[in-house]
C-alpha cells in the first residue's frame, strides 16, 4: 500500500517549512550556537510559573469555558484597551487560544471561502502562507524591501487587490525583519481596508518588544473604521517568554469571535487551564519582567546591528521583535549556501531568508534572544566567516 496516496492532496501540496529542513541539518551537528529559533533565552518569570504551579496544586485541572476563563478574558480586555486603544467585551469578543498559532488558523478558516485571497507582506512568519492554504484560501504576497526598511507600502497592497481579496494580514514588529510600519503608511493601509471592505488580521505578538519608542503601541485597529473589521491576535510566547505555555488570544467583533469559537470548540475545546492561570498572572503583574527583558534585547540588538554592519553585512536597524536580518548578497552566496557554509565552517546556525518567502532571498535571520556570551561568540564567528567569504573571495 502506498501511504503517500492516502494523504490529502491539499496537505501534500503544502511545502515543508524551510526552517525545519535546515534545523534537521543543525541537529546533526554538535556544539552549534543557534541564532535560529525565534524563542526567548529567558525562562518564564518565576511569579508566572508559580501561578501555574499553584493552579495545579489547587487541582484546577478541568476544562474551562470554550472562550477561556472569564477572569482572563476580562484581563485581556483591559490590557488590549489600555495598550491598543480598542475596547472588547470579554463576554463575546475575546477568545483564548492555544497560542497565536491556533488563533491564526481559526481566523483564516472562519473568514475564507475556497479561492478567496489574503494579502500579506513578505518576508513574513513561516505559517501564514500554509495556514491560508489549509483554509482553502489563496496567499498573495506583497514584497517588502531593505531599501524601505522593510515597511509595507500601501501601493504594493493596492496593486494586488482583486474582487477575491478578503483579508489583509499584518505583523508589526515583523518576524523576520523586526520592521515597524510607519504610522503614515498604516493609515493608508487602514483607508484601503475600508475602501475595499477588507478584514484585517493583525498579529501583534511582538508589540511589547519595541526599541525606538518603548511603550508605544500602534496597531491598525485604532484607526477610524478599523475596529469593526479587525481581528487582533496576540499572545504570551515572546514578550512574556512563555512559548511552552501555548497561550494566545483573538479579539474581534462578536460575529467573527463566534465563528472562530465554533471551530475552536470542536478542534481544541479550550486552552489548558494552568496556562490560562499563568497568563492571568502575566497580564496582571508581568510588566516589570517584560521591561527588563526588553531592555536586555535592546542592548543585544544594538551590538548585533553595529557588529554585523562593520563586518560587511549591511544590516537594517530593526525597531522591534528580536531578530536582525542582514543582507548577505555581497558574499555572492545564496541565503541557503550562506547558512549551510556558516554552519559547516563556524558551527553557527542562522535561518536562510528564503524560509520566510522568496523576497527573503539574499538575507539571513539571526535571533538575538540568545545568551549574551554565546551571541558575542556567534558574531565573532560571523565576522571571521564574512572576512573569508566577502565579495570576490
Ligand atoms: N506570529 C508570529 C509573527 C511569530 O513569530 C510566531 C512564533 O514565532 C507566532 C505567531 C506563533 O506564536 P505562538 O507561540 O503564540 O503560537
Amino acid at each position: 500500500m502506498d501511504l503517500a496516496d492516502k494523504i490529502s492532496r491539499q496537505v501534500k501540496e503544502i511545502p515543508r517549512s524551510g526552517i525545519r529542513d535546515f534545523f534537521e541539518l543543525v541537529q546533526s551537528k554538535e556544539g552549534v550556537i543557534s541564532l535560529g529559533v525565534g524563542e526567548p533565552d529567558f525562562p518564564t518569570p518565576w511569579h508566572i510559573r508559580e501561578a501555574a504551579i499553584y493552579s495545579l496544586e489547587k487541582g484546577e485541572t478541568s476544562y474551562t469555558s470554550n472562550l477561556g476563563l472569564l477572569s482572563l478574558r476580562r484581563s485581556i480586555s483591559r490590557y488590549v484597551g489600555e495598550h491598543f486603544g480598542a475596547e472588547y467585551d470579554p463576554a463575546n469578543e475575546v477568545l483564548v487560544t492555544v497560542g497565536v498559532s491556533e488563533a491564526l488558523d481559526l481566523a483564516f478558516r472562519a473568514l475564507l471561502n475556497p479561492g478567496e485571497e489574503v494579502i500579506f507582506h513578505e518576508p513574513c512568519y513561516v505559517s501564514y502562507s500554509p495556514s491560508i492554504a489549509m483554509a482553502y484560501g489563496n496567499a498573495v504576497a506583497a514584497p517588502t524591501h531593505a531599501r524601505d526598511d522593510f515597511a509595507l507600502k500601501a501601493s504594493e497592497v493596492e496593486g494586488r487587490i482583486t474582487e477575491k481579496t478578503r483579508v489583509l494580514m499584518l505583523n508589526f514588529p515583523t518576524n523576520p525583519t523586526g520592521a515597524i510600519e510607519p504610522e503614515a503608511e498604516l493609515e493608508k493601509l487602514a483607508a484601503l481596508a475600508v475602501k475595499h471592505d477588507l478584514i484585517v488580521i493583525t498579529d501583534e505578538i511582538y508589540s511589547e518588544l519595541r526599541y525606538d519608542d518603548p511603550g508605544r503601541y500602534v496597531s491598525i485597529v485604532s484607526y477610524p473604521g478599523m475596529r469593526e473589521r479587525t481581528v487582533l491576535l496576540h499572545g504570551f510566547s515572546k514578550a512574556f517568554a512563555m512559548t511552552g505555555f501555548r497561550l494566545g488570544y483573538a479579539c474581534a467583533p462578536p460575529e467573527i469571535t463566534e465563528a472562530m469559537m465554533k471551530i475552536h470548540q470542536y478542534s481544541m475545546l479550550c486552552a489548558p487551564m494552568p496556562s490560562q492561570m499563568a497568563a492571568l498572572e502575566a497580564l496582571e503583574h508581568g510588566a516589570g519582567p517584560v521591561e527588563e527583558m526588553r531592555t536586555a534585547y535592546e542592548q543585544r540588538r544594538n551590538l548585533a546591528v553595529a557588529r554585523l554592519n562593520r563586518s560587511g553585512l549591511p544590516t537594517f536597524e530593526p525597531g522591534g521583535a528580536f531578530y536582525v536580518f542582514p543582507d548577505i548578497r555581497g558574499t555572492g552566496l545564496s541565503s541557503r549556501e550562506f547558512a549551510v557554509k556558516l554552519l559547516e565552517e563556524e558551527n553557527v546556525a542562522v535561518v536562510p531568508g528564503d524560509a520566510f518567502g522568496p523576497s527573503g532571498e539574499g538575507f539571513v535571520r539571526c535571533c538575538y534572544a540568545t545568551d549574551p556570551d554565546l551571541l558575542e561568540t556567534a558574531i565573532r564567528s560571523i565576522e571571521a566567516f564574512v572576512g573569508r567569504n566577502g565579495k570576490g573571495k
